[in-house]
This record gives structure tokens, C-alpha cells and sequence, in this order.
């Protein structure tokens, strides 16, 4: 039976303070419980071993929150961005490993949702991808269907910078497929792989124009999951390198119509904002570990207080400004997120990437400094929050310095603009 909310920790976004419509406090909320009553204590073990949380995933299906994106008339919970960035935040406080995989789940609701209605699309392409959406969305509302999202193939496709490697070529009924993704997060444990590759056309460049998302069955022939997942942080996404040769994906597996997934990324450049949710969680994760911790509070430690010590309190001073510094950037980001932003929203977004994924590693850091020797011992969370948190940075195509180059350049130079 769940606890009375007084045992909870506190929403990271208190819902009258920040104004959270009903639906999003209550879609954050139910992440928050799930979070604490079930995920907190099966972390360390998907930590551990780098397993995959599956039961992390029945309980979200359970919970409605596999399909926390779907419109509801297709019997899902009708979140939109913002209400999925609070939830996730949630989640990442309790399990990073969990809510970053449940990034790559969501995305392919929500790029598919609301984002897409935004685009511009023919009548006959939008009633295609109608009846393309519902299937998957029947698939995750009934069957609790888990799809990830790999994209990275180690060169600069997954940056942005070039069409992806991995090719699909037009047959009888749909594609043949063919490529490498690395770091394909929920590797060997999805049901559907939404792939992302160029749409080869005879006698034409390859071009990020022809980009496809398709939904490639886990069990489909020619589908490999290789090599191993020894990693850093983040252990539980199992992020193995998954092979596609020559597989037949069937044409009703686009998750988008051809060309639309470029007009996403281009006009809704906010849905690559969707990885930095789960390290919110984790920077709020390790202030309130810091706080419970100096105050001898932390459930298996002995209750020593630590907190009289003004160097502590500094600390923690610092901590909180840092917190509530990328807490009111990110709520801004999350909740302009929208169609064809202003250049000032888009500088706004990749600066809150920027922070998000580098000051959730900052206050870990100072975290583990200020509560010292005994705080990172394996039987609790902070130097798992420490590792996980460190995985932010390096997240495609938003990394902490691809976010500077952008900032730097698209500050300093209008479209078009060049010194030659
Ligand atoms: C825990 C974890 C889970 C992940 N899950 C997924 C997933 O589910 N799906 C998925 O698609 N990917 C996933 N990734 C992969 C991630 O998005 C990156 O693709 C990956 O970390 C890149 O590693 P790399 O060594 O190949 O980077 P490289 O391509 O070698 O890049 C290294 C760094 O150089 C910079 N860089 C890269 N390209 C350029 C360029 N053209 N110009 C300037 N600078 C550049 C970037 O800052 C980058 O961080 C995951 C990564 C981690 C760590």
C-alpha cells in the first residue's frame, strides 16, 4: 500500500510555486511515488550488475507511465513535453539508469504526439501517420510494448552533422535495413528498436533530408545485439552495439512519414532538451542526500550530525544556489519548448543542456567532498548519483561541447553569415 505523502520527499517542482497545471502535478507525482516506494531500493543491484530494470518497466506499464505521452483517446495519459520533463525528473531522482531509458521509451510517443502535430504535413501524409502512430501506440497502451531509440553510430550523424550510416533501401511492402548503433540504450531488452537511417535513393546523395524512424521488431531476422556494457555510470540503460543486417522492416513500421523526422529536428529542436530530465532528478537527489546526511538522518548511518560545521554549511549553501540555478533555467526551457523557436529560446535551450548535465556532476562532486569518506561507500546512492550524473555530458547530439560550439556560433553569426 503506498505511504502517506508526508514520508515522501517533497516535489523537485512544487506545483502551486510553479504553477503546474493539475495534470502535470499529478503525472509528476505518480512518477515520484513509483520512484521512491519501488526504484530507489533496486538501484543499486541494475547499478551493480549493469542489468537492465525490468521490473522497473512492468511497474510503469502498471502505472500508465509507458505511455504517459499517448493522446488519451488512444487510451494513453496525454502528457505533453513539459508534463514528461517534471515526471522524468522524478524518476532520475531514484533511478538514473531507469528514467534515462524511459527518455529513449517516451521519445517515441512524444516525437510521434504532439510534436507532430506541430509540422507542417500534407492531408494525406497526416492521415498516414495517424494510422502509423496508433499501432504503436495500441502496442505500448495494451501490451506494454518498450521501444529505445538508437541513433549514435559513432561518427557525425548522431551530432547532426552528416546523414546516418546506417541505410534503409526501398523493397516490396517496405526497407531493407543495414548499419551499426552503438550505445543503443535498452539493447536486447526493447521491443522495438526506432532507428534512425537514410533512405538510399538510386542516383541520389545521401542525404539527412531522406532521414527515416523506423520501428524495427527486436526479433526481426538479422537484428544482432554484440559486445559487452562494462561502463563508468549509467550501467543499468545497457547500452550495447546492435547490428542490422539486411533486415526487412515493413512500411508500416515508420514512426514517422519519410522527411518528417528531419522537419522535427529542425522546427522542434526542444525534443533533443528530453535527455537532461533524469540528471535534474540526480542533482536533486544528491542535495537531499547532503542535507539527510549532515543531519545524521540517512537511513543506515549512524545519526552523527555533521551539519554545525560552517565550511558544511557553505557547501551546502553552494550546492542550493546551483540547484536552484538550473531549477528555474530548466523550468523555463521546459516550458517554451515549442514549434519553431526563437533564436533566443534555442540559445536558451542548448545553455540549460549545458548546465543541467554539467551542474548535476558539480553538486555530486561537492556532495561527496562535504559529506566525506563515509558518504561514498557503495550501500548508498551518492557515488552511483556521482558516476551517473558524470554520463550527461557526453549525450548526443547535445553534449556539454557541442552546446558551447552552438551557443558560440549561433550567437555570433546569423543564418548564412560567413567571413570569406
Ligand atoms: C549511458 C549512455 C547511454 C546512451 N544511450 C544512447 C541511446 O539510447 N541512443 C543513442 O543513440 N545514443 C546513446 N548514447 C550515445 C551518446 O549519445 C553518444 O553518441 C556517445 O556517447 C558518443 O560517444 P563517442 O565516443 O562515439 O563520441 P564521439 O562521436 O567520438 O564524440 C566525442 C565528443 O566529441 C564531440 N563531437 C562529436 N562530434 C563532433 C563534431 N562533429 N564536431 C565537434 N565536436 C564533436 C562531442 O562533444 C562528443 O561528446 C548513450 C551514451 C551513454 C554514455
Amino acid at each position: 500500500m503506498a505511504e502517506a505523502e508526508s514520508t515522501y520527499d517533497m516535489p523537485i517542482f512544487d506545483p502551486v510555486a510553479w504553477r503546474l497545471t493539475d495534470h502535470e502535478a499529478e503525472l509528476a507525482g505518480r512518477a515520484r511515488k513509483l520512484g521512491a516506494d519501488k526504484f530507489a531500493d533496486r538501484a543499486e543491484t541494475w547499478d551493480r550488475e549493469a542489468i537492465f530494470p525490468t521490473a522497473n518497466y512492468k511497474d510503469m506499464h502498471d502505472a500508465g507511465l509507458l505511455a504517459i505521452c499517448i493522446p488519451q483517446d488512444h487510451g494513453g495519459e496525454g502528457g505533453g513535453f513539459r508534463a514528461y520533463c517534471l515526471a522524468a525528473a522524478e524518476i532520475g531522482r531514484y533511478c538514473g539508469a531507469t528514467a534515462l531509458t524511459w527518455n529513449m521509451h517516451v521519445c517515441s510517443t512524444l516525437w510521434t504526439g504532439t510534436l507532430a502535430d506541430d509540422l507542417e504535413m500534407s492531408d494525406d501524409v497526416r492521415a498516414q501517420h495517424a494510422d502509423g502512430r496508433a499501432r504503436h501506440y495500441a502496442r505500448i497502451v495494451k501490451d506494454g510494448a518498450v521501444y529505445s531509440q538508437p541513433f549514435s553510430e559513432g561518427g557525425a550523424a548522431a551530432a547532426g552533422f552528416k546523414p546516418f550510416s546506417t541505410e534503409a533501401r526501398s523493397t516490396d511492402g517496405g526497407y531493407i535495413v543495414s548499419g551499426k548503433k552503438i550505445f543503443a540504450s535498452l539493447a536486447g531488452h526493447a521491443d522495438y528498436y526506432g532507428v534512425l537511417c537514410t533512405h538510399i535513393k538510386e542516383g541520389k546523395k545521401p542525404s539527412q533530408r531522406d532521414t527515416l524512424y523506423l520501428a524495427i521488431p527486436a526479433d526481426a531476422k538479422g537484428v544482432k545485439v554484440v559486445g559487452d556494457w562494462d561502463p563508468l555510470g549509467m550501467r543499468g540503460t545497457v547500452s550495447r552495439t546492435l547490428i542490422f543486417e539486411d533486415v526487412f522492416v515493413d512500411a508500416a513500421e515508420e514512426l514517422m512519414p519519410q522527411g518528417v523526422y528531419f522537419k522535427a529536428a529542425s522546427y522542434w529542436p526542444h525534443m533533443f532538451l528530453t535527455l537532461s530530465p533524469s540528471y535534474m532528478g540526480m542533482a536533486q537527489a544528491a542535495y537531499d542526500f547532503t542535507v539527510k546526511y549532515l543531519r545524521g538522518e540517512v537511513p543506515g548511518t549512524p545519526p552523527v550530525k555533521r551539519r554545525m560545521y560552517p565550511t558544511k554549511q557553505i557547501a551546502v549553501a553552494e550546492m542550493r544556489i546551483k540547484l536552484e540555478t538550473i531549477k528555474a533555467l530548466w523550468f523555463q526551457a521546459i516550458s517554451e519548448a515549442r514549434y519553431n523557436p526563437s533564436k533566443d529560446q534555442l540559445l536558451r535551450a542548448y545553455s540549460t543542456n549545458h548546465m543541467v548535465m554539467e551542474t548535476a556532476n558539480e553538486i555530486c562532486r561537492l556532495a561527496i567532498r562535504t559529506c566525506g569518506g563515509q558518504s561514498m561507500l557503495k550501500s548508498l546512492p551518492l557515488e552511483r548519483l556521482y558516476r551517473d550524473s558524470r554520463c550527461g555530458s557526453l549525450m548526443l547530439p547535445w553534449t556539454a561541447e557541442l552546446c558551447l560550439d552552438r551557443i558560440g556560433r549561433e550567437a555570433l553569426y546569423e543564418t548564412g553569415e560567413s567571413d570569406d
